[in-house]
């Protein structure tokens, strides 16, 4: 099977194309290519559909973004991946670790129901209400929002089915004389390997099987209309990258009058300076100096629910770990606390005081060799 073509190539557009550029290259070029003009070619079905899912995803800004940020990995066009069936059981939060390239599948692969102002219903000739797709969207959050817990505030354009017309875009429905309620036209082909029958979206109705006598002037016969909401979302403590919360009814419109999809919203914690966190646990390096690090000492730890005095053993080498319990993410969400851990790192002075130095040399004086220095030393002296 061929690569699939950029979507901004199909429709021959820059990136930064306007949204009325992306508006016009489209008519232009199904215009071109539309099957009924172009019976000669027998991948004249296949091009046309390229344009259509280029267009679905380029007019619509969510879809597009994505896109932008993930090419076709993003899966946000009605490519040959599975449905976007497998929804039900998906609330609330679902734990991290995922594969990017999964969930973009499993959300937006392949669910047909275009929801872009539906211009192309999906490429069902069925006129049964459709549930919209969702939408996952990502959120950057400081570490201390993602520890402590934060409330979130934004504004979202979310398309809705009108409320003049339900959803449908017009009154008096009507069958359509085109496709006779059917949804899809029928037309004969003829290739070099013979003729056959091939059938396309209705592109009177776009695959409603009606029209309407009136149509709606609230939303201009599309049947949706475009809402700015403002959503406030509260983040429980100890959300983690890759946890996401469900805001339900606010991803893309439904079509024939079916609900919205769901938006998702996936966090991304910035990391700290200091706390490294690995799920629910933290881990800080603890600089030592040497005569720390030899002899041992009390020091204040710096830890997410203020400071604690630790005593660090004599004879602490660089990478030696010690536990505090409970001193990790206290992770509300999953009702789970996490441990601390504290590395220790012997950071050796680069420079002296002349004291000190004597200091030092007096001290390498005395038998200062450990086990495993005596078996180096033997080591060494065999390998001459
Ligand atoms: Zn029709
Ligand atoms: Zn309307």
């Amino acid at each position: 099977m061929a690569e699939k073509r950029d979507y901004y190539e199909v429709l021959g557009l820059s990136k930064g194309a306007s949204e009325q550029e992306i508006k016009s290259a489209f008519r232009k070029k199904a215009k071109e290519l539309h099957p009924d003009v172009n019976k000669d070619d027998p991948n004249a079905e296949e091009k046309f559909k390229e344009v259509q899912e280029a267009y679905s995803v380029l007019s619509d800004e969510n879809k597009r973004k994505m896109y932008d940020q993930y090419g076709h990995a993003a899966g946000v066009g009605n490519g040959p991946s599975g449905g976007a069936g497998g929804f039900g059981g998906f609330g609330g939060f679902d734990g991290g670790g995922f594969d990017f390239g999964d969930i973009f599948d499993s959300f937006f692969g392949g669910s047909g129901s275009f929801g872009g102002f539906g211009d192309f219903g999906g490429r069902s000739s069925s006129n049964r209400s459709r549930r919209g797709s969702d939408i996952l969207m990502q959120m950057d959050l400081t570490f201390e929002e993602a520890i402590y817990g934060a409330t979130k505030k934004f504004d979202l354009d979310v398309v809705e089915s009108c409320d003049e017309c339900n959803g449908y875009g017009g009154f008096d429905k009507e069958e359509c004389k085109t496709c006779h309620g059917k949804g899809t036209i029928t037309t004969q082909q003829n290739t070099i390997l013979g003729s056959f029958m091939s059938t396309t979206t209705c592109p009177d109705c776009r695959g409603l099987g009606h029209t309407f006598k009136k149509k709606c002037s609230a939303c201009g016969g599309k049947g949706k209309v475009k809402n700015n909401k403002k959503i406030t979302i509260t983040i429980p403590e100890g959300i983690n990258t890759g946890d996401r919360q469900r805001i339900s009814g606010k991803g893309n419109p439904g079509t024939n009058g079916g609900e919205n999809g769901d938006l998702y919203i996936e966090f991304n914690v910035e990391e700290h300076n200091y706390f490294v966190r690995n799920n629910d646990d933290i881990y800080l390096e603890v600089p030592l100096t040497i005569t720390e690090a030899i002899l041992g000492c009390k020091k204040e730890i710096p830890t997410l629910y203020g400071n604690v005095k630790i005593n660090i053993d004599a004879g602490t080498n660089s990478g030696d770990k010690e536990r505090i319990r409970g001193k990790g993410v206290d992770n509300k969400y999953r009702k789970h606390k996490g441990d601390m851990y504290l590395i220790y790192k012997v950071y050796t002075p680069k420079r002296l005081s002349r004291e000190q130095k004597e200091l030092l040399e007096k001290l390498n004086q005395t038998e200062l060799d450990t086990d495993e220095i005596k078996k180096f030393n033997k080591f060494t002296k065999s390998n001459n």
